[in-house]
């Protein structure tokens, strides 16, 4: 399928492993040129670099920590006018409800609430007057079904969710299209990293706590980041225009519903 996208320019920030990667890539597939970010920039610069060789598309690349004003700023400021805007940002870390300081919380909605916002704030207005725009934020499947030890991601998400309901209705007239992709547990360095959680709690070895977080998918195994990448470049193409303010749940059955 041609997703109608090639010579288009994305924004894609937190973006050099993972998801935001796969994003990447599968955008820059479709002939997206891309402005790409994350903090550490050696791997960035070697993510730009593979993508530039590998399609042809042109990458620019902003180091340096997506929470913050100054950040934001330089990624628009390489990118005025997007036509496409992938959010993402890390996670926040695991622990126990009764633990969170209102500091913690306050970083929790800064990066996976208040930074998404604030990319659209700064994008929507261009789309709106261009006619044309696609913004997907990367969330989680922890909107739709708590994980007890991610409250703070729970907490933060779901206020980026309530946003994107309503502003994503607002906008839909005027050719922009706002959507949230909700992954599950997704093979990257993020996983790993939650494997070694479950690993440390039960006293078990690395590769028990893998195999016991895939036994609760159905499709028995964990997500691959070119797979989430792909259904986001659908959701960046011509063909998603009316769909609107969907939260799209990629998590190989793992939610357990009828609808
Ligand atoms: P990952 O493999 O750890 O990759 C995170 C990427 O984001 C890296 O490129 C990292 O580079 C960058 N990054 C992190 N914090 C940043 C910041 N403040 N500013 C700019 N860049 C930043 O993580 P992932 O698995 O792709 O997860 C992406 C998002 O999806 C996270 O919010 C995660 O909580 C969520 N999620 C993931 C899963 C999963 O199973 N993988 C499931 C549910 C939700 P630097 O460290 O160099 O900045």
């Amino acid at each position: 399928m041609d997703l109608g996208i090639r010579g288009r320019g994305g924004i894609v920030t937190a973006a050099s492993k993972g998801l935001g990667r796969g994003c990447a890539e599968a955008l820059a597939e479709a002939g997206v040129d891309l402005t790409l970010n994350a903090r550490g920039a050696e791997a960035l610069e070697e993510t730009a670099a593979a993508i530039r060789e590998k399609y042809g598309v042109a990458v620019t690349t902003v180091a340096g920590d997506i929470t913050t004003e100054a950040v934001r700023a330089e990624v628009m400021a390489a990118c005025p006018a997007p036509d496409i805007l992938v959010t993402n940002a890390g996670g926040p870390p695991p622990g126990l409800w009764s633990d969170w300081s209102r500091d913690d919380f306050v970083k929790a909605l800064d990066a996976n609430m208040l930074t998404p916002i604030a990319l659209m704030q700064a994008a929507l207005p261009g789309m709106i007057e261009r006619g044309w725009g696609r913004v997907v934020n990367i969330t989680s499947q922890s909107v739709k079904s708590p994980i007890a030890a991610l409250g703070l991601s729970n907490s933060a998400r779901a206020g980026l969710t309530g946003f994107v309901a309503g502003t994503s209705r607002q906008v839909a007239s005027k050719g922009v299209v706002i959507n949230n992709l909700l992954p599950g547990i997704h093979d990257t360095d993020r996983a790993t990293s939650l494997d070694g959680g479950v690993m440390k709690a039960e006293g078990i070895s690395r590769e028990e706590a893998r195999a016991r977080r895939a036994a609760t998918i159905p499709a028995g195994r964990y997500g691959r980041p070119e797979e989430f990448g792909a259904v986001c470049a659908f959701l960046c193409s011509r063909h998603s225009g009316f769909m609107i303010g969907q939260n799209v749940l990629l998590d190989g059955g793992a939610f357990n519903s009828t609808l």
